[in-house]
């Protein structure tokens, strides 16, 4: 009790010898600071947009990159407890997309211009997989000259195999902390194993070892979830050194086991509002990595991804997946489920990413400039 007076006191304090506008222009952020910008509303929210997109513009510059996601399978041996694919979903039909699939997917990225493909899928870790996305790997670079860069996320795999993976081509890998908060992760998670909070930090260490440039990310609007917790996470990903974010709202499905606890959520459009706050936040935080404007966001507003690109984001990944096996990768309630054609149309995507004030980078792989200043 005596804590959280205390809390609270200096939270009302340090905000009242800060102005808004003074905590936005700092260049390090205490916990409390950053709790205030997810807070924003009205102009300080708008301050708070306005100084990302000029903090990104400095930092990155105004290009979009490209990542033609690729949901190769939704075989997965976990069990989360928010996501629509987890292993004990009895209604999901389960698929495995052929190489020559997956390969057509790849080839319309490299036509396009994309410069670089994401292959998502369930986690599994046997042999036979390990040994399926080795040979798609070498094969994308075959059918591309070398020139389609590849993201990778296939969950928690050993250090072998992702040293494996990283040398026959993958050069930048995502996996999700989900929440950096361990006794919410616990709650979100089967209490095993297969799902250790410990584990899944043992694997982004392995990732940075194995040489990838590292995404991670968060669910937000999780139920049981804070701002004071989103804050850390915020604070996690910088101390984490990490190169890319992927990071969107948290989209109850009706058939997990955390669907019991949707009457603890904000609205939809709440945490869609939150999400954006995460991502500008993140943009002052660490200027220059790369930020993903999640699909998630779609789900809740069909220009989602686009306003998100306003506030700081500047990765968009374009669903690549055969329509056909789309409904089976449903990971929550109203993920969009477009049409390749209304997804891809040249120009409405062009125009679209025209309209959020950026271009597109064709051809180019849109590597980290954190990850390049590195090493
Ligand atoms: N299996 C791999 C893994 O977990 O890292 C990659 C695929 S997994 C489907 C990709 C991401 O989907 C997860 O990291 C999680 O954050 C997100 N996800 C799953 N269920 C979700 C939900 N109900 N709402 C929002 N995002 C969700
Ligand atoms: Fe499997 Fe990833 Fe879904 Fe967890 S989040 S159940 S690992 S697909």
């Amino acid at each position: 009790m005596g804590g959280d007076l205390e809390e609270a006191i200096y939270f009302v304090s340090s905000r009242l010898m800060k102005t808004f506008q003074e905590i936005g222009l700092q260049t390090n952020f205490s916990r409390n600071d950053l709790v205030t910008l997810l807070l924003a509303e009205g102009e300080e929210r708008q301050q708070l947009f306005q100084r990302a997109q000029s903090v990104k513009q400095e930092a990155v510059g105004s290009k979009v990159y490209f990542r033609g996601l690729v949901e190769f399978s939704n075989i997965c041996s976990k069990d989360c407890l928010y996501c629509g694919i987890r292993k004990s979903n009895e209604k999901v039909i389960r698929y495995d997309l052929t190489d020559d699939e997956i390969l057509e997917s790849c080839r319309f990225a490299w036509e396009n211009r994309f410069g670089s493909v994401v292959l998502q899928s369930g986690e599994n870790a046997s042999p036979t997989f390990v040994n399926r996305v080795n040979l798609l790997l070498r094969k994308i670079k075959e059918i591309s000259n070398g020139e389609l860069g590849i993201t990778l996320s296939c969950g928690e795999q050993s250090l072998e195999t992702y040293r494996r993976w990283r040398e026959t081509g993958a050069h930048r890998y995502l996996l999700r902390i989900e929440s950096s908060n361990p006794e919410l992760y616990r709650k979100i998670h089967p209490d095993n194993d297969l799902h250790s909070f410990a584990r899944r930090l043992q694997a982004l260490a392995d990732l940075k070892t194995a040489g990838y440039q590292v995404g991670t990310g968060v669910m937000i609007g999780l139920p049981f979830q804070t701002p004071d917790d989103l804050a850390s996470d915020l604070l996690f990903l910088k101390q984490m050194d990490v190169d890319m974010v992927g990071m969107g709202p948290y989209i109850e499905h009706e058939d997990t086991p955390l669907y019991e606890f949707r009457s603890l959520l904000k609205t939809k459009q709440e945490r869609f509002d939150l999400a954006l706050k995460m991502v500008a936040t993140l943009r002052l935080l660490m200027p220059d990595i790369n930020i993903a404007a999640a699909t998630a966001l779609q789900a809740i507003d069909p220009a989602g991804r686009e306003k998100a690109l306003t506030v700081g984001a500047n990765i968009l990944m374009p669903n690549l997946t055969p329509c056909d096996y789309r409904k089976e990768y449903q990971l929550y309630e109203d993920k969009p489920c477009l049409d390749e054609d209304a997804e891809l149309c040249r120009n409405c995507l062009e125009a679209r990413i025209e309209l959020a004030g950026c271009e597109i980078g064709y051809n180019e792989w849109g590597d980290s400039k954190h990850y390049l200043r590195k090493i």
